[in-house]
């Protein structure tokens, strides 16, 4: 099997655990990866004067393929978001993040099986904001037919892959009939070439209720940014949290996998995060580069680990630390042959 080469950004906070302990356990199922880590982030700053030096986006230009860590982004001032550049700076236009209840997980539901489709180029994360003299300030949401057409053939083309039946546009086309009427409509206009999947739109905040009342009837969502953003934290509280949540940014000439959750910095360096989010995540790139097996060995040493509770990291009910869990996890790929 050929090997390739991935880009790793380790991160900043619980980054650098939870993306080693990521790369211990898709390295343990034998896949043929090379990994060419790369530094972004806070530690970059005073190096380089950048959080996102040049040298990291012609590595992920390269190599096509990233396995993420959570980038700090201090709120209110200072360097724009390295993760909104990096999307936008690749053209990663799609944040794709699978929401399925596990098995064990601590949860309030038990039949949670959606993806969410976010566009991740426009909308209110554009970076177009100024102020209006001292005491007001604007920000403009930009939403067009291209990039509204594109993540909308994505979301109906990702659910006729995976069998899917039901695609769901999101909007708040009631008050904002411009921008998510425009993106309501071109939507709408793609499902036309979808006639095998239903589609049908909610407007945001009834999705809300809809989603913690009810979440089993929903299978895709498509979004713009910003509600993307929200929606995708509300959908790990559905599945157990943060550290269970996985995602992928995904363009035409590359892909970031990254988990939802942040860099955590409360608990950064204590041995506490959890890393499924992101070996979770690094199952996702497997399967994106077609070592389908590989990931297939992830996905049941989880499945195994997760019937234990004590393995488990704190947030899952459990008392292991990142480093003890992972290396649960690599024992029960070692056990699978
Ligand atoms: P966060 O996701 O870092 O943390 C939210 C809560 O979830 C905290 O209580 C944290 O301890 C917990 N948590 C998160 N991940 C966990 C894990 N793997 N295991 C156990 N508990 C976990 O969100 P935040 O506090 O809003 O953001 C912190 C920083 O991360 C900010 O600078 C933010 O901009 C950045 N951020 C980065 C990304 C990214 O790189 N893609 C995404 C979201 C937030």
């Amino acid at each position: 099997m050929s090997s390739v080469t991935v880009t790793l950004l380790p991160g900043d906070g619980i980054g650098t655990e939870v993306s080693s302990a990521a790369k211990e356990v898709l390295t343990e199922t034998g896949v043929p990866i090379e990994w060419e880590v790369v530094e972004a982030g806070e530690a970059c700053i005073e190096k380089y004067g950048t959080p996102l030096p040049e040298h990291v986006l012609e590595s992920i230009k390269r190599n096509k393929v990233a396995l993420k860590g959570p980038i700090t982004t201090p709120v209110g001032k200072g360097f724009r978001s390295v993760n909104v550049t990096l999307r936008q700076s690749l053209g990663l236009y799609a944040n794709v993040r699978p929401l399925r209840t596990l098995e064990n997980v601590p949860s309030r539901y038990t039949n949670v099986d959606m993806v969410i489709v976010r566009e991740n180029t426009e909308d209110l994360y554009a970076g177009v904001e100024h102020k209006v003299g001292r005491d007001a300030a604007e920000s403009i949401k930009i939403i067009t037919r291209e990039a509204s057409e594109r993540i909308g053939r994505y979301a109906f083309e990702l659910a006729k892959r995976q069998g899917r039946k039901k695609v769901t546009i999101v909007h708040k086309a009631n008050i904002m009939k411009l921008s998510d009427g425009l993106f309501l409509e071109s939507i709408r206009h793609i499902a036309e070439s979808f006639p095998e999947i239903v589609c049908e739109d909610k407007i945001v905040d009834a999705l809300c209720m809809n989603l913690v009342q009810q979440p089993e009837q929903f299978d895709v969502l498509v979004l713009p940014n910003l509600y993307g953003d929200i929606v995708s934290d509300l959908g790990a509280g559905l599945i157990g949290g943060l550290g269970v949540a996985p995602g992928a940014n995904i363009g035409e000439d590359g892909a970031v996998f990254e988990a939802v959750h942040g860099s955590a910095p409360q608990i950064a360096g204590k041995n506490e995060a959890n890393p499924l989010a992101m070996i979770l995540s690094g199952a996702e790139m497997l399967e994106h580069l077609g070592y389908n097996d590989h990931a297939s060995q992830v996905r049941k040493a989880i499945d195994s680990v997760l019937m234990n509770r004590a393995l488990l990291t704190k947030d899952l009910g459990g008392n292991a630390g990142t480093r003890e869990f992972a290396a649960s996890i690599c024992k029960a790929i070692q056990n699978l042959s």
